[in-house]
């Protein structure tokens, strides 16, 4: 029987390993974090749980809810109908902004509206060259301006005509211009998107779903980290100088990790991976006595003044707090590999005292940071030649890469769950 090693054990990897093993193959899954999940984990501390970030769950496929069954997670997750907003302009307005510009101050509405209607009016479904010019093109200058700019140039420490717009397609929905012009006055509009409804655990937080899907893996090894790849030799070396032989070896790890760790990667590969760009997500949780600030799941924060580009409010969805107490979720994105500027923690609060998020620093009970690195992919011109290099370099060696990093793409758990059932097929065939 062939020998698979599973290198990394987020939801790809115990994807993999978990559909192998119901097919009689028992991979060996190296992990070097002591807990298996990845960027889908549930921090504990004292009574609160912090997701690493919202982790909320999006099921575009019918067997994705067999799959939960298979896994015990039938009655295991609530739905809950989205409530997310954008502050912007010392005010808070519904998700998505195309739809619900009625409470931005006048000037903001009028450049929104106006940019829409003209964009619609020159009709421009051309290939845009950059995700800048895809916003203008289906959204227009105002909301350009005003939100996708400001908020995308935050979330990927890059400027919007530095990014393509290969990875937006599903989730940036475009209204009509009646929804626009029924958004500028307040005119009810049922909720849109990919997200419109999301599930999440009843109780427990996120990491159910990589703790059930570890459960039927048996060949998991925590705390094991993978130091170095020989494909040709067709091994890994773990911390402390193990080998570990392999016919079959599934990488899920970051593209630009993976080649680092590669020892005889062709050099034109290795430059490749030097061309990825990705942005680091320093995750600040709080937990707090007293009730939520809002009812919303999630904020979005375009202006540049403020560190983050989102805050979440995980309680309202999730059992993560104490009873009378609530949870503040703060997202900040660096470039990868670089380190957080040391105020961070001092201008979230003082962010989140401006928005009204946080009345009383007296009663943060709780802080927990987290650092996901690498957390978003850049999509730029240099990413799709890139991962062609680096895809044919690590196939030519027989490896299988799989998931959101070693794709280098935006992806959701849902996609990692089915990326890891791919590579279970090609690693067992
Ligand atoms: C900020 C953020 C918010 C998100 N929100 C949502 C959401 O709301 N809904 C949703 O559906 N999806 C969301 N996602 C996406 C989702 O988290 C990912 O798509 C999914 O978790 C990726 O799983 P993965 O196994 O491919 O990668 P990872 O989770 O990154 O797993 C890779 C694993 O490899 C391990 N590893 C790396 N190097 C080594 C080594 N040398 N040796 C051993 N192990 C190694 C790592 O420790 C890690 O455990 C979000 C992602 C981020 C970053």
């Amino acid at each position: 029987m062939s020998r698979v090693v599973v290198l990394g054990a987020g939801l790809t990897g115990l994807s993999a390993a978990w559909h192998a093993a119901r097919d009689g193959v028992v991979a060996t899954v190296l992990e070097r974090d002591d807990e298996a999940g990845g960027a889908c984990r549930t921090l504990s501390r004292e009574a609160y749980r912090f997701d690493l970030t919202g982790h909320l769950l999006h099921l575009a496929r019918d067997e994705s809810r067999a799959l939960l069954r298979r896994l015990g997670l039938g009655g295991a997750f609530r739905r809950h109908r989205r409530r997310a907003g954008i502050a912007l302009a010392g005010t808070v307005t519904p998700y998505p902004i195309q739809i619900h510009t009625h409470r931005l101050p006048p000037e903001i509405r009028r450049d929104c509206v106006l940019g829409f209607v003209e964009a619609w009016a020159r009709g421009d479904e051309s290939e845009a060259a950059s995700f800048a010019d895809w916003v203008r093109q289906r959204f227009g200058e105002g909301f350009a301006r005003h939100f996708f700019f400001p908020y995308n140039a935050k979330l990927f420490c890059a400027a919007p005509d530095e990014l393509t717009a290969d990875w937006v397609g599903r989730y940036v929905p475009r209204p009509g211009l009646a929804d626009v012009v029924d958004g500028a006055f307040g005119l009810y509009r049922a909720p849109v998107g990919y997200n419109a409804t999301f599930l999440y655990p009843r109780a427990g937080g996120i990491r159910m779903l990589p703790d059930a899907l570890a459960a039927g893996v048996p060949g998991l090894r925590l705390g094991t980290a993978v130091t170095a790849v020989s494909l040709a030799g067709r091994e890994v070396e773990l911390e402390g100088g193990e080998r570990l032989p392999f016919d079959v070896l599934v990488a899920t790890a970051p593209l630009t990790h993976l080649a680092a760790l590669a020892v005889d990667l062709p050099a034109s590969a290795r430059d490749a991976a030097a061309r990825l760009r990705g942005v680091a997500v320093v995750n600040i949780n709080l937990g707090v006595r007293g009730p939520a600030p809002r009812r919303e799941h999630w904020l979005y924060v375009p202006e540049p003044r403020f560190p983050f580009y989102r805050v979440g409010l995980p309680s309202n969805h999730g059992a993560m707090a104490p009873p009378g107490c609530h949870t503040l979720s703060v997202e900040v994105s660096v470039p990868a590999g670089r380190p957080a500027p040391a105020d961070l923690l001092a201008r979230c609060l003082t962010g989140l005292e401006e928005l009204d998020l946080l009345a009383d620093r007296g009663a943060v009970e709780v802080v927990a940071e987290a650092r996901i690195d690498p957390a978003y992919a850049v999509f730029d011109a240099a990413r799709p030649g890139a991962v062609a290099a680096l895809r044919d370099a690590f196939g030519a060696a027989g490896v299988v890469l799989a998931g959101r990093w070693a794709e280098w793409k935006y992806s959701t758990m849902e996609d990692a769950l089915w990326d890891g059932a791919g590579a279970a097929r090609q690693a067992t065939p």
